[in-house]
Order: C-alpha cells, then structure tokens, then sequence
C-alpha cells in the first residue's frame, strides 16, 4: 500500500476517480447539481447492489429467524409523531453572519467561531427539523402534509404484527429492510458520508425483555464479524464507539465506526432501544401490537435491538479502504506510466468481477462466447478496445479482480490467460476449468 488512509487528499483522489469512471457523481449536474444528492452511475449502481446482495444474504436469507420488508418511503404522518421525528428530530443550527454559512451546533469544535472564516458573529442556535415535507392529493393545505421517511425502521415497527402473522415467528425474531431515507441535512458533506437522500439497511430484532443483553452482544458480535470478514476491515480502521449518554429506555448503545480520510465516522449504530418504538405505536395507533406467548399465556410488549448502517457509507468505507496507488511492476504490462490506480475491492462488492478482453479484434466471436458463458454468474464486461496494458488499467481503476485475456492460442489450445488484479500475476487456465475457478475466488 503506497497510500496512507488518513490523508484528506485521499477523499479528493476517490471522489475524482468516482466521477471520471462513472461509479457515483453530483445529481442533476447539467443544472449546476443539487446540494447532498449523488448518482450511483454504471458501476457505481453495480456495486451497490452487490453490497446490498451482501448484507441481505447475511442478515435475511442465511437466517431463519429474520424476515424481510420493503415498505413505503411516505407512511401514515402519524407515524413520525409517535417516533417523536416531528417534535424532536432536529439539529441545532447556526449561521454566520459574516460569511454567510450554516453550521450544526454539535459539529463545531468551538461552539463561539464560525468553522468556516473564524468570525465570532454567529446567530443564536436554533432548532431545524429534518423531516422532508410533501402533499399528498390534490391539495397541498396543512391537512394534506406527508412526510418522506427519515428512517427505515419506522414502517418495520408498524409492520410487526402482520410480519408475525404471515409469517408464524414467535418471539426472537426479526424484521430487516433496505430502503431509502431523507434527511434535510444542514451540512450535507463528505461527499456520499452524509447526504439528504441516502440508503439504510436496518434490522429490528424482537425479543423478551430478559433477554435483550444477550441479544444485543450477539448482535454486536455478528456485525463486527461482518465489517472484518466479508468487508475485510481490518481492525485499525474499524472501532467501537460506547454511548455513554443512552436515552431513557435503551439499555445500551454503540456504534461502530470507520477511519475515513476525513476521521473517524459511524457506519452503523447497534442499539437496544426497549419496549419504546412499541409502546409509542400502540399508543399513537390505538392498536394492540402485544406479542402473545401462548406457551406461558401471557402478553410481552417485545424488547428491540437494532443493527442499522448506512448503505452510502459503507460504500465509501469499501473505497477508502480499496484506494491505492501502486508503483509495482506496471511497465511489464506495456504501461508508460509507472503509476496505477487500483481499486483493491473484495471480489464479492467489485462493480465487475471478470473482465474478458481478447487480444485482438479478431478474436472476439470466442471472446463474446466466453462473456456470454461468465455473465450470468459473474458480474462481467467485455473490452476489446484499446491495448492491453490499457485495459488492464480501466480494469484496475475500477477494481476488476480478474481478467481473462483470450488470445490467438486459445482458439486452439480451448485455454486463456486470468489475470489476478493485486499481484498481476497470470495463470493459463482450460476454458472448462473457469467456473469452477472463479466460483472458488470470487
Ligand atoms: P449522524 O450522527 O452521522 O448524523 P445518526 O446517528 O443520525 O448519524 P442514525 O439515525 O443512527 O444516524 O442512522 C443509522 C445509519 O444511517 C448511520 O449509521 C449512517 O450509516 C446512516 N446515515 C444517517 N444519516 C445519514 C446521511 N445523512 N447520509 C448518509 N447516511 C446516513
């Protein structure tokens, strides 16, 4: 590794290579862009989803005590009422008066000067609530307000019963959801770190109130497994973050945290949030959403333990932790410069995973055979523009684990070369063989 992970040059370094490749840029940049909303562009958007794929297969499919939801952005505005969003949901604000920028109070190192020009002629803090407003119907008057969702847990708490109903879980069980949420921001910032529109993937987990530290260790344990494991975090990038301040009903509460260039940041939370988000539903609903334990024939308002993290996040944890800048061997791969970009992404969240690339134009009909045979197991492209050493660049920068180059031989001898992104080094494989190696390596 030639790049150091702290350096804030690292976030302007990937925020350009995001761009010029086409993984995530500003939205609507024809019209100047938007302040705090981003496109995921082709790989981008592939790359996501494989994320996404990820922490559903981890956290829903390979366990059969979790179901999954997908619910509507705009719920019922009570809703938000009971969770206390409306009332409370804000951060407190201030402006400068001298140039002009808004800050949130609980951000700034000194609370008397303005972060961005040092003036102390700040306005008083005020409270500014992030919940994103719209009509719903034809009238847009105060009755008809409706609210963007700010979080994704909501509709999983009003959604227990009829999740428990059709799906004949007892108590623990869980609820998981990925889906968007909408923050008016004051300082959307740091580039995908903290946006207005942005992505969560949240788990609510339902269980006996006697039981809830376990659980919540468990669950801890289980995401820190998974930042190290399947993200290959290692641990001096990753750490955890003990609330020593809890709200009222929570019994405990961490987050686990990234060292992005900019610092250290929350990826996700972990929290033990009691009986609150039921007991506030039943109330504000009128409905009973008790959970009935027929073996001892006795009613249980279910504790909550919540994993929560955020999709962009983790994407721009992924990045930061795959940048880098290798001075290796690149002039063997008839490369002029003795520079490249890599993406070292795990092959699993790379926005493609083989890249076929013949060696001559020639030879695409077996080239375009062996994409069509990859691309529906592996995420795949196919590149027969430009000079080798040149493509393996594009692959890198993207960070492609693998490459096949299928050359004048290979029509003959039915193998091809794979060409592993870290090492550069090349193996010959027999075309027979390639499944089964990269369902071994990818
Ligand atoms: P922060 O203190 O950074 O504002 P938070 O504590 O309000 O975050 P939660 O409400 O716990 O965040 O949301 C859970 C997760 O959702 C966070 O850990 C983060 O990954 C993600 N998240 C929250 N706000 C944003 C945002 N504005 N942009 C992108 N991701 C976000």
């Amino acid at each position: 590794m030639t790049v150091d992970h702290k350096n804030p040059e690292l976030m302007e370094k990937i925020v350009s290579l995001c761009k010029r490749r086409g993984i995530i840029f500003q939205s609507s940049e024809i019209y100047g862009g938007i302040n705090g909303f981003w496109d995921y562009g082709p790989y981008g958007s592939r790359m996501k989803r494989a994320v996404e794929q990820l922490w559903w297969g981890e956290m829903v499919e390979t366990r059969h005590n979790v179901e999954g939801l997908d619910s509507t952005i705009i719920c019922h505005p009570r809703v938000w009422k009971a969770s206390g969003h409306l009332d409370k949901f804000g951060d407190l604000m201030c402006d400068c008066r001298s140039c002009k920028a808004r800050h949130r109070v609980d951000q700034m190192e000194d609370q008397t000067a303005c972060p961005n020009c040092g003036s102390k002629d700040l306005t008083e803090p005020r409270e500014f609530n992030l919940m994103m407003k719209t009509y719903v119907g034809p009238v847009s008057d105060e009755e008809h307000i409706a609210y963007l969702r700010a979080e994704t847990c909501q509709p999983i708490f009003i959604d227990f019963n009829q999740v428990r109903v059709a799906t004949r879980q007892k108590l623990p069980f869980g609820i998981a959801q990925i889906g968007k949420a909408f923050r008016n921001e004051i300082n959307p910032r740091n580039f995908i770190f903290r946006s207005r529109e942005f992505t969560q993937m949240e788990m609510e987990f339902f269980c006996e109130d006697a039981e809830s530290m376990e659980w919540f260790n468990y669950w801890k344990g289980e995401r820190i497994k998974y930042y190290r494991e399947k993200l290959k975090f290692t641990e001096d990038i990753i750490r955890i973050y003990e609330h020593e301040k809890l709200a009222h009903y929570a019994k405990a509460a961490i987050d686990i945290e990234f060292l992005f260039p900019f610092g250290w940041g929350e990826l996700e939370g972990v929290h033990h949030r009691g009986t609150w988000d039921m007991s506030r539903h039943e109330e504000f609903s009128g409905t009973d959403l008790q959970y009935i334990d027929h073996d001892n024939n006795r009613k249980v308002t279910p504790t909550i333990i919540e994993t929560s993290v955020g999709l962009d996040r983790t994407m721009l944890a992924l990045l930061c932790n795959a940048y880098d800048e290798d001075t290796a061997d690149t002039k063997k791969e008839g490369q002029e410069t003795d520079v490249r970009i890599v993406l070292r992404l795990p092959a699993k969240v790379a926005p493609i995973q083989v890249a076929i690339l013949p060696l001559s134009k020639k030879l695409a009909e077996g080239g375009e055979k062996l994409y069509k045979d990859l691309s529906s197991r592996f995420r795949s492209e196919y590149d027969e523009t430009g000079s080798i050493g040149k493509r393996y660049r594009r692959q890198d920068e993207i960070g492609t684990p693998y490459c096949i180059t299928f050359d004048f031989e290979s029509a003959q001898d039915n193998a091809v070369t794979i060409r592993e992104r870290d090492s550069m080094n090349q193996e010959r494989v027999n075309v027979t063989q390639l499944r089964e190696y990269f369902d071994t390596h990818i």
